[in-house]
């Protein structure tokens, strides 16, 4: 059995991400997860509605990925990746690809979500490089979130959280999301722009934008964005950390796009919860821009756990869930549910809109702006003291639960949602 007291204990030596800890000095103590819930130190249950920060979709401690992984753990745990290879990397190149966009070839792996991000940066800027062109600027869209590591904390939208770093900050010009309504002076503004010629790369997150509270954008639009980028060969990158392994309805975001990236972003789902990894996908052309006899042409980066074989073995395992019928069916309901509760609520007064893209369902709440700061804080309460764990973002209340969550675990998360409603 775990230890009791465990945000006691947690409070002597432990610095937390994310965290003010003057103002939120208490640690909840999670002993154990199976499915979709969590459980606390004293035994409480939790529906996890946000699939731990997007990444264990096919439930915690899923018997078959543990299995595999498991077994992986007796043959071989971990060895350098440069000069290497093994088998786990191999298979998992082989499946990821096909299920890729067809344009994608190559993979090259590093440890999160934010190095995933920071390495298709460093391959468009070098792209261009090693061809002799100066395109030291990137372009990302307005209240992106990549990660936050230098390169992808540049990229994110601007925010009080990076004000220490910015001046550090690569150059990178932001964009707003395009609409139906703005998508064509945006195209003319960004020709112009982009005549000059000094854009390596634009990063974005296709169709949903996790940490701006889930705002959404129409594919067709950012197709037109993205054909214009390869018109002036900036190259795409897509980061599919948060949307990628089956969440907007189709394996990939970029599915839906008819103009396909450069580049992906892939970590969370990707190795199903179970242990950190990432990859960056690209192709051929971007490939073939570093394949020389010059040593110095090669992406010189790389991460001690690179290719980990048991990350490798876990992200193999969940692609094998992730095309399995049963979880294929289970994306299907989870959006019939969620479209029969957004008819529901989404004209009830306290709704002021509701979006939905695959499974992500997100709501936001018409408050009054001074209510707003402790606002969140109290939403989080009521919905643990319900047994289920969201985490609002201002006033947006979004859920993106595993796929294994059951119609009735659903309707509780629903439930105390509605019941938040009527609290407000
Ligand atoms: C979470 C996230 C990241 C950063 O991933 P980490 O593993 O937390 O470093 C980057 N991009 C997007 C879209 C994300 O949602």
């Amino acid at each position: 059995m775990a230890s009791k007291n465990l945000s006691e204990r947690d409070k002597k030596h432990l610095w937390h991400p994310l965290t003010q800890h003057k103002l939120h000095p208490e640690m909840l103590g999670i002993i154990k997860a199976k499915g979709a819930m969590l459980y606390d130190e004293r035994g409480k249950g939790y529906i996890d509605g946000i699939a731990s920060w997007y990444t264990c979709m096919y439930g915690h401690c899923n018997d078959y990925i543990l299995e595999k992984v498991y077994g992986q753990m007796q043959e071989l745990d971990q060895v350098v990746f440069s000069g290497f290879t093994h088998e786990p990397a191999v298979r998992l190149s082989e499946e990821l690809i096909k299920i890729l966009p067809p344009n994608q070839e190559k993979l090259f792996f590093s440890d999160n979500g934010s190095t995933a991000t920071e390495i298709g940066i460093k391959m468009a800027l070098q792209y261009h490089f090693n061809q002799g062109k100066k395109r030291p600027v990137l372009l990302a869209f307005e209240g992106g979130f990549h990660g936050d590591t230098f390169g992808a904390m540049s990229v994110s939208g601007l925010s009080v959280y990076n004000g220490p770093f910015e001046e550090f900050f690569i150059d990178v010009e932001r964009i707003p999301v395009p609409t139906p309504h703005t998508i064509h002076a945006l195209l003319e503004q960004l020709e112009t722009r982009l005549q000059k010629q000094d854009i390596a790369g634009f990063v974005y997150e296709p169709l949903v934008q996790g940490a701006a509270a889930m705002q959404m954008h129409g594919a067709e639009e950012l197709a037109q964005l993205l054909e214009l980028m390869g018109k002036y060969r900036v190259l795409t990158i897509a980061d599919e950390v948060m949307t990628g392994f089956g969440k907007t309805g189709t394996n990939f975001a970029s599915d839906q796009i008819t103009s396909k990236p450069d580049i992906m972003c892939l970590s969370k789902a990707l190795t199903a919860g179970l242990v950190p990894m990432g990859v960056t996908s690209c192709t051929r052309e971007v490939y073939d821009a570093f394949y020389s006899d010059e040593i110095s042409k090669g992406l010189f980066h790389g991460h001690t756990y690179t290719a980990n074989p048991l990350a490798c073995t876990a992200a193999l395992a969940g692609i094998t869930l992730l095309q399995s019928d049963e979880i294929q069916s289970s994306i299907r309901r989870i959006m019939a549910s969620h479209r029969q509760f957004d008819a529901e609520i989404k004209d009830h007064p306290k709704v002021a809109a509701t979006r939905q893209t695959g499974i992500i369902y997100a709501l936001d709440l018409k408050v009054e702006m001074e209510r707003y700061g402790q606002l969140r804080d109290r939403l989080f309460e009521h919905f643990m003291d319900q047994g289920v764990f969201l985490r609002p973002l201002g006033n947006t209340i979004y859920v993106l639960a595993p796929y294994v969550i059951s119609e009735e675990q659903l309707k509780r998360i629903y439930g105390s949602i509605k019941m938040m409603l009527e609290k407000l």
